[in-house]
């Protein structure tokens, strides 16, 4: 219940200094100076060494997707920084102060890049929950909570999440693995959840009867996803199971990083990468490159597994920019829904690593696959963009 638990604790602290505020304004005159322990900002406390670590030395302004794009110093990460610094003396939350926060996909480049070793994304996402906790959000962040509270996915669709399934039956009471699908897969790629459960199978893994969204676009945008946590949790212990298995980067981080350290977490690509041998696939005289997620990647250093099993199927080209120094596809940290023309930039930007001669882009999540492939199609270029799994399919059936 670790992550849960934390989640608890934030709220309690958050109530705490949304009283002391109240107190604190009543007071506060314009020569204060801060000199607390913690700097509080908009409800919620961001540990002022985060904020301090940052020495504004702009390194990141090069390698933000989002500066790229639009150009403004809010827009980058060091301009996001002070804003969220500004924001716990005084500034008010506008939606200039809304944007400067939101557009940031979360992709860490510019952690893993940060000389001083500050992590902006983790403050981004502090802002944005103290905000939120106030009741300041954009149109997509309240979309996300409507959307997941009353249909428990982040779409809001009412049909069966496990509408691929041709057989329930395959449903274990008690496993030692299950297939945690995600939303996306379970609604916009069924084809990819039916393969890759297909093969997960195979090794007697199992699944969540009715698993629930992980909680990462309501946690990444700054929100509480307790409840939905709880029920994917409550049916994780009932099934007894040890690991739980996904295909998606957004999944896989939020499941390691804030659910309660009971069960490993292992991804699509890593449990793949250590069964080849039983798999077997055969070669495909194809070349293809690959996309490493930000969450798979920068977030979970998961590099190598995806890499393995593609170049034990075919030829793989590094795009221009791989491994920690990837570029995002612009879909993450709530972009894609509330900034969808951004996001396709991103993605465009992205589309020009992609070396020439190839087959195909790999990647190992469906909102990558998704953003790559709606910019892809929107410039034109036609090149097809595949989950792993896809791959693997390929090769292990018959030809
Ligand atoms: S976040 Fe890091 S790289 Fe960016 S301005 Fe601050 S110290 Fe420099
Ligand atoms: S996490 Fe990515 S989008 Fe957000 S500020 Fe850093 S580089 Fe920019």
């Amino acid at each position: 219940m670790r992550g849960m638990k934390r989640e608890a604790e934030d709220s309690r602290s958050r109530a705490k200094t949304k009283n002391k505020n109240k107190t604190k304004n009543k007071t506060k005159n314009k020569t204060e100076t801060k000199t607390e322990a913690e700097i509080e900002t908009a409800g919620i406390s961001i540990d002022p060494r985060a904020l301090e670590v940052c020495v504004r030395c702009g390194t990141c302004r090069s390698v933000c997707p989002a500066f790229e794009v639009l150009g403004w110093e809010s827009r980058n990460t060091r301009g996001r920084i002070m804003v969220a610094k500004a924001l716990g003396e005084g500034l008010t939350p506008d939606a200039s102060v809304l944007e400067s926060l939101n557009t940031c996909t979360t992709c860490g480049i510019c952690a893993a890049s940060c000389p001083a070793g500050a992590n902006p994304p983790e403050i981004v996402q502090e802002a944005r929950k103290g905000l939120v906790s106030q009741g300041i959000m954009t149109e997509a962040q309240a979309g996300f909570r409507t959307k997941v509270a009353g249909s428990g996915n982040t779409f809001g669709e009412a049909g069966e999440r496990l509408a691929w399934l041709s057989d329930a039956g395959a449903i274990k009471e008690k496993a030692e693995a299950v297939y945690f699908v995600g939303c996306l897969d379970s609604y916009r790629y069924p084809e990819v959840a039916a393969k890759t459960f297909r093969i997960l199978k195979l090794f007697g893994v199992s699944l969540l009867r009715e698993e629930r969204c992980c909680g990462s676009p309501l946690i990444r945008t700054g929100s509480s996803a307790g409840k939905v946590m709880e029920e994917n949790l409550r049916q994780i212990r009932e099934m007894g199971a040890k690991t739980v298995v996904t295909g998606c980067a957004g999944c896989l981080s939020t499941l390691k990083r804030y659910y309660p350290p009971e069960f490993e977490v292992v991804s699509v690509p890593e449990f793949l990468a250590g069964r080849l041998s039983e798999l077997g696939p055969r070669r495909l005289d194809l070349t293809v490159t690959y996309h490493d997620p930000c969450h798979l990647g920068r977030h979970a250093g998961v590099y190598d597994p995806p890499r393995n099993v593609i170049k034990a199927i075919c030829r793989l080209v590094e795009m221009n920019r791989s491994r920690e120094d990837a570029r995002c596809c612009g879909g993450g940290g709530g972009v894609r829904a509330g900034y969808p023309d951004l996001s396709l930039q991103i993605a465009k930007l992205r589309l020009q690593d992609v070396p020439d001669g190839v087959d195909a882009i790999v990647s190992c999540c469906p909102l990558c696959i998704r953003n790559l492939s709606d910019a892809g199609a929107g410039a034109g270029a036609g090149i097809e963009v595949i989950d792993l799994i896809d791959l693997v399919a390929r090769a292990i059936d018959p030809a």
